[in-house]
């Protein structure tokens, strides 16, 4: 991006303190969590993996590092209120205290969920995670150093691995809202893209447009900043031309490591420089119709760059560039040109275009609108009014 006379504006830069990143890398669990406590309260998403006898692997490979682990096994599900609840409650009865650490293995879910009950355990000035929740609680924070954990992506999307907050859903009554804290971030991220094999086409498609789309919103954000748009840069680098090759074959390796990287870069961006549209509705869509929330995200990417392009021309100019193999003499071409290449990377993978191809009602409109303005749109690059988030949803339907 440009950076006008050099000028470089104050920023703050989060980051996991430990990244250990490879194909295979899973065996190093052990050795990673004896770093951060003597009993592991370890936390597995998807059935798949248990079922393959990872996770069991996982265990020994803490118990060979001399660290016992208590299993629990995370819903199929993302994550709901008393999901965290039932889980903290359940830690704190088994006797989870300070010393201790957590190992979450798993999607997106299972590690927000991870993250949450890490945190709850610690803090226990609250009955319910929802006192914790902006806007919704009683606006209590997290005051007490969670748990630490040591995080294990399994897809290849979210990114919540790097980022300080666990999204957390109601559907009565609807919200979905990150509880959040600088002192959530994991302090050690294992990124085996080995693990991401098993991860089915759709939903290999789903996660990975989701990466696509916070690289995209976090490096066009009203909060962008120099770190975080130069690793946006290199994700979707990276991740572009990746994501179909994923998609086609679930084993290509070089293009499961390179979403596998993308995902851990996009969240690391978005936990410093926040979201945009795409995001924001993606919450709503998620409540009020229950869409997966990659899908959510791809769905809404095309639109989202739409509505910011003439305030993003020149940053979207050059992402042409960056990523097209035709660039044009006209910035605004260049633009058009990128949408485009979006819409067509959308569909090659598998995404609809249109909101009623994935079970959106229109009357479900009415409650989208307001449940869009979580902390995702705030960072969008313009302010949108109800009336204009309306007509946007009404002309995607
Ligand atoms: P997910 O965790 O819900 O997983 C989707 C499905 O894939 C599940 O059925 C799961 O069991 C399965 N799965 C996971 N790994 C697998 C594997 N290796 N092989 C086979 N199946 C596997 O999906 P997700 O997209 O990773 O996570 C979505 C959640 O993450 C949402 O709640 C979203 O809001 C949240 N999120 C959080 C952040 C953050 O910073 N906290 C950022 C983005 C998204």
């Amino acid at each position: 991006m440009r950076y006008p006379d050099g000028m470089v504006n104050t920023y703050t830069f989060f980051a996991p303190p430990q990244i250990v990143f490879g194909w295979g890398q899973r065996s190093e669990a052990g050795r990673l969590a004896a770093t951060l406590g003597r009993h592991a309260w370890l936390l597995s998403g998807s059935r798949t993996l248990e079922r393959s006898g990872i996770v069991d692997a996982l265990a020994d490979s803490l118990l060979a590092a001399g660290v016992t682990a208590k299993r629990s096994s995370a819903p199929a599900h993302e994550p709901e209120v008393a999901d965290v609840d039932d889980l903290v409650n359940d830690w704190r009865g088994r006797g989870a205290a300070m010393g201790d650490c957590v190992v979450a293995i798993g999607g997106g879910s299972t590690l927000d969920l991870a993250k949450a009950a890490a945190a709850l355990v610690t803090n226990r000035q609250g009955n319910s995670v929802v006192d914790y929740l902006d806007g919704v609680g009683r606006g209590l924070t997290i005051t007490e150093p969670p748990l630490p954990m040591l995080a294990i992506p399994t897809t290849a999307g979210t990114g919540t691995e790097a980022t300080k907050n666990a999204s957390i859903s109601s559907y009565a009554p609807p919200f979905k809202i990150s509880l959040r804290s600088d002192r959530m971030v994991p302090r050690m991220v294992l990124v085996d893209p080995e693990l991401t094999v098993s991860v089915p086409r759709d939903i290999t498609a789903y996660t990975g447009m989701d990466a696509i789309t916070q690289l995209l919103e976090s490096l066009l954000s009203k909060r962008a900043a120099p770190i975080p748009q130069a690793l946006c840069r290199q994700g979707l680098q990276l991740a572009w031309p990746a994501l179909p090759r994923a998609v086609q074959d679930g084993g290509d390796r070089p293009a499961r490591e390179a979403m596998a990287h993308a995902a851990l870069l996009s969240g690391m961006a978005l936990a410093n420089s926040g979201l945009g549209v795409a995001h924001g509705v993606a919450a709503a869509l998620g409540v009020h119709c229950r869409t997966p929330h990659g899908l959510a995200c791809a769905v809404m990417l095309p639109a989202a760059l739409r509505v910011n392009r003439h305030v993003r021309q020149s940053e979207l100019a050059e992402l042409s560039a960056l990523l097209l193999p035709r660039t044009y003499a006209a910035e605004e071409d260049r633009v058009a040109a990128l949408i485009d290449a979006v819409e067509s990377l959308c569909r090659e993978v598998g995404i609809p275009s249109r909101l009623r191809d994935i079970g959106v009602r229109r009357e479900q409109i009415a409650d989208l609108v307001p449940s869009s303005h979580g902390s995702s749109l705030s960072g969008n690059p313009r302010d949108l009014s109800d009336d204009e988030l309306r007509e946007l949803l009404e002309s995607m339907w």
